[in-house]
């Protein structure tokens, strides 16, 4: 979002249309206030409208050309029946007036992420400066998995797909006893990233806490955003449930914006596979994850480690509830509070009442959600009518209908599979003619931005044993749709 906004900024101020660069200076130039979210979440009638100020336009027909991140098809090096979608910068050519149309909606789409980026790094920061004697704070991230070596091969150029992985779950947990922040990481042969995995990854940190600050009742955690299993009911089913298990009070888990996430845990997944890389050099193998461990222990490092078994993820897995309700919204909540076996208040972002103890307040439109009884499941009926029309698609219960995107001036079916507050996770339908579509061989799952979704539809029909159309009605209008691209 950042980036294509940049590029579309940066060559109107080339073309001296606009006079910045500076993208606070330009969402100030079209919201009445930007700490207002009311005005940065576009439902302000004072500013929601508002275009960005420019120079006298010299001629708006004229043809310009800027950059893009796009998604586009390649094909495969060997293969060329199979191809592989990849996102790359493109050039794209239209005239001065569409470009600053394009600058209007990308910047007022720009002020959410804006107002989410600073909202959750002000709580950040006051969640820790203001801790308790009866709060932590854990920061947690998924490493890139380690990639484990034996000491003969490190000069070798091959590295065989026989390697096993370890997977690296680090985090920072910060106590007001103690001043300087703890880090930790836990390792485990275990490939899976769950939400029950991470509940894994976390036990050892969350008896470590229970030991040695007996004092602390609430957890508070840091993840990054959106895409990620943090964000997933799962998570969020566990921490309004394993807390309690585990004898604490209370705790919150608060998300940073998309892409803006990164931070301490981060770096020492980096530090700590660099130093196993140099263990390795010296002369000692790291086959495994057990290896790995042992020999990071060994190393004198001031990280806290924890070996998770395989096992213990493979139970914890299995031990899951498969029929959690969804929760409305949560591809737009950044702050999940609990303050009782199974019960949830969310809401868009987090607040600065949790960082001042007050874990009830209601502020920015909070939402109540339960574990603890059946929710309705929506019927077939109501299900069907939602969907007759080309429907609002971007709400929260979408995984599992079917939609369009555009892709390349063309249109396909597909399942939503996942869905995000950026991105849409889509199993699409390959083309063989004009409204005719069949499933490839190889599933085609991909994330999507929302903008390449076109619209929730009912299923498609078979009109063959292998191939489908979509509604000829809907198509119609599709086609229309199709035009204003
Ligand atoms: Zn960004
Ligand atoms: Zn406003
Ligand atoms: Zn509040």
């Amino acid at each position: 979002m950042h980036e294509n906004l940049t590029f579309i900024v940066q060559k109107l101020h080339q073309l001296r249309v606009i006079n910045t660069v500076n993208l606070d200076e330009l969402v100030k130039s079209i919201t009445c206030d930007p700490e207002n979210i009311k005005c940065m979440y576009g439902e302000c009638s004072e500013c929601k409208d508002l275009s960005c100020p420019v120079s006298e336009l010299v001629s708006a027909e004229s043809g310009v050309t800027y950059l893009q991140w796009a998604t586009v098809e390649r094909e495969h090096k060997n293969d060329p029946d199979k191809s592989s979608k990849v996102t790359l910068k493109k050039e794209f050519q239209t005239t001065l007036a569409n470009l600053l149309d394009q600058l209007n909606i990308q910047l007022h789409r720009f002020t959410r992420h804006a107002f989410n980026i600073r909202n959750q790094y002000i709580h950040y920061r006051a969640l820790r400066n203001g801790l308790k004697a009866h709060e932590c704070v854990i920061h947690v991230d998924f490493s890139e998995n380690y990639l484990c070596k034996y000491s003969a091969e490190i000069q070798a150029v091959h590295f065989g797909a026989s390697h096993q992985q370890a997977t690296l779950h680090t985090g920072v947990l910060y106590v007001h006893a103690t001043p300087s922040p703890v880090s930790f990481c836990s390792i485990s042969p275990s490939r899976v990233k769950g939400p029950p995995a991470i509940w894994q990854h976390l036990s050892p940190v969350l008896d470590h806490v229970k030991s040695t600050y007996p004092d602390v009742t609430t957890v508070h955690f840091y993840s990054d955003g959106p895409c990620t299993q943090y964000r997933q009911r799962g998570n969020m089913f566990l921490v309004s449930t394993e807390l309690f298990s585990r004898g604490f009070k209370a705790g919150t888990w608060n998300f940073f914006e998309a892409s803006h996430g990164k931070g301490a845990p981060d770096g020492i997944g980096g530090a700590l596979k660099r130093k196993a890389d140099g263990i390795v050099c010296k002369g000692t193998d790291i086959p495994g994850a057990a290896e790995l461990y042992s020999a990071l222990q060994g190393s004198g490092t001031s990280v806290k480690l924890f070996f998770v078994d395989e096992q213990d993820i493979d139970r914890a897995v299995s031990g899951m509830p498969n029929d959690l309700p969804p929760l409305p919204s949560t591809m737009r909540m950044h702050q999940a509070v609990t303050l009782s076996y199974g019960e949830l208040t969310y809401r868009d972002v987090s607040c600065l009442c949790t960082a001042a103890q007050n874990l009830h307040c209601e502020c920015f439109d909070a939402k109540h959600f339960t574990f603890n009884h059946p929710q309705a499941v929506p019927t077939a009926s109501t299900a069907s009518t939602a969907s007759t029309d080309i429907a609002e698609w971007q709400s929260p219960e979408t995984v599992g209908q079917w939609c369009v995107l555009k892709y390349d001036g063309e249109l396909y079916p597909g399942v939503i599979t996942d869905i995000c507050e950026t991105h849409v996770e889509v199993r699409s339908m390959a083309k063989i003619g004009i409204n005719r579509f069949f499933w490839p061989a190889r599933e085609d799952i991909l994330w999507y931005l929302l903008d390449e979704i076109v619209s929730v539809i009912t299923p498609p029909k078979p009109v063959t044993s292998r191939h489908m159309e979509i509604d000829k009605d809907i198509w119609a209008k599709l086609q229309n749709v199709l035009q204003e691209i």
